[in-house]
């Protein structure tokens, strides 16, 4: 499992829109995109089918976390819209309100996991932090 998909699927663990299903027979989550509340599928190992995509409240460009309730999980089409309307050029207060909106959001949405999230990077990325 990659780290993004790993990641995808902790935000679905976590987002009361999201709900374990069979789709064709096969375990699915599926949800809602953060921004407009269209339907949104993910394998159950957290691979998107169709247009699901990661989502940072608080964009990566300006220092947002992988944490998981700083992700969301979001249409391609949304998530594309954003990243024009909030490049470094425009940050500030346009920026901030658009970050309060979707972390309010994403705490609504918020539930606990049922069992600890393993978000480790055990395998594919190396962003270990014992080289400083
Ligand atoms: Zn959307």
């Amino acid at each position: 499992m990659s780290r993004r998909h790993k990641l995808l699927r902790a935000v679905a663990v976590t987002d009361t829109t999201f709900a374990r299903t069979t789709l064709d027979g096969r375990a699915v989550w599926v949800g809602k995109c953060i921004h407009c509340n269209s339907r949104l599928v993910l394998a159950d190992d957290g691979r998107p089918l169709g247009e699901a995509t990661l989502e940072h409240i608080f964009p990566q460009t300006q220092g947002g976390t992988d944490d998981v309730d700083n992700l969301a999980i979001a249409c391609a089409r949304c998530n594309r819209e954003k990243g024009q309307r909030h490049d470094a050029r425009k940050k500030g207060e346009r920026l901030d309100h658009v970050v309060a909106l979707l972390k309010a959001r994403r705490a609504e949405r918020w539930r606990d996991p049922p069992e600890p999230l393993e978000l480790d990077d055990d395998d594919d990325d190396d962003d270990d932090d014992d080289d400083d």
